[in-house]
């Protein structure tokens, strides 16, 4: 391998916005047999709106500000959607307290002498909290690739939510690219499992993960490198570890420090287009030096 085809080769991609943080990246991504990407905020815009809400009988202006409360103390982009929802309504929210976070779950406080509960399916299961009631419209949201979440006020089930994440506009374009480059696509998520095969289908994804717990991402990506050499493109704190576990880690540079301190390759803008590029660059800058 030449000195001087890599330089060529890593100069071309800074000007293209793709900076490679380890020289060996350039090598290591002609390999790359499976590229596996983060969902929220990777293939999507990371900005969910909140888009539904269905009660148990509550009206939504009593039941919106309880919910809000508690998210008024995550930062999870879907707590952060929710609060936005409540102002936009004109709601007071109130001041919450005892919040806790239960990681990849949901979140929990008390409001107004309220115990108020919000969080995934699987969220509710752990704290006993039935939620059959919902299973028509959480399917309806779910295959709308909206994310189903739910409200329990007092331990009783009091809501059904949905939010929904636009995909990004460079995100169809650039995973046709990779498999027109021969490679095979996989996301991993911790969204709903449902939600997250509705995204699949509209952008020709291969292999799903879903349901994937915070620190699960990293087995998840280890089951895929039984099958070669595998990119992981990833924008969170909860993606770090996968970055750094895979044949080469990319991170979007809008996202978080830490994920860009993990990888090898930061992709400079949100647009999705480079991926691809930096895979076609890797092969023909490899070719030249073979
Ligand atoms: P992702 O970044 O893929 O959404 P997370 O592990 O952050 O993965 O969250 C997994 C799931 O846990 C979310 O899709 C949501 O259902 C639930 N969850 C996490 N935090 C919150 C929150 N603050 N409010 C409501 N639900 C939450
Ligand atoms: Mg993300």
């Amino acid at each position: 391998a030449t000195p001087t085809s890599i330089m060529v080769g890593t100069g071309k991609g800074a000007e293209m916005g793709i900076l490679f943080r380890q020289g060996q990246a350039l090598q290591s991504l002609r390999d790359a047999r499976v590229v596996a990407l983060d969902k929220t905020g990777t293939l999507t815009e990371g900005r969910p709106e909140l888009t539904d809400l269905v009660t148990a009988g509550m009206e939504r202006r009593s039941l919106l500000p309880l919910i809000a409360a508690v998210e008024s103390r995550s930062e999870h982009p879907i707590a952060e959607a929710i609060v936005r929802a409540a102002e936009q309504d004109g709601l007071e929210v109130p001041t919450p307290t005892e919040f806790e976070a239960v990681a990849g779950m949901g979140v929990t406080a008390r409001v107004a002498g309220h115990l108020v509960q919000v969080g995934a399916a699987r969220f509710m299961t752990q704290i006993g909290v039935d939620i059959d009631r919902f299973a028509t419209e959480s399917d309806r949201f779910a295959d709308a690739a909206k994310t189903p979440l739910y409200a329990a006020v007092d331990g009783e089930p009091a809501a059904i939510l949905a939010v929904a994440d636009p995909i990004k506009a460079s995100a169809p374009g650039a995973l046709a690219a990779l498999h027109q480059l021969g490679l095979r696509v996989a996301m991993i998520t911790g969204d709903n499992r449902r939600t997250a095969e509705a995204i699949a289908r509209q952008l020709g994804i291969d292999t799903v993960i879903a349901e994937v717990m915070p620190e699960g991402k990293v087995d998840a990506l280890r089951g895929l490198q039984g099958d070669g050499s595998t990119v992981f493109v990833g924008d969170g704190i909860n993606d770090a570890p996968a970055l750094a576990q895979a044949d080469v880690g990319i991170a979007i540079g809008t996202g978080t420090d830490i994920a860009i301190e993990s990888a090898d390759l930061v992709l400079i803008s949100g647009d999705l287009s480079n991926l691809p590029n930096a895979i076609a660059l890797s092969r023909a800058t490899m070719r030249n030096i073979r």
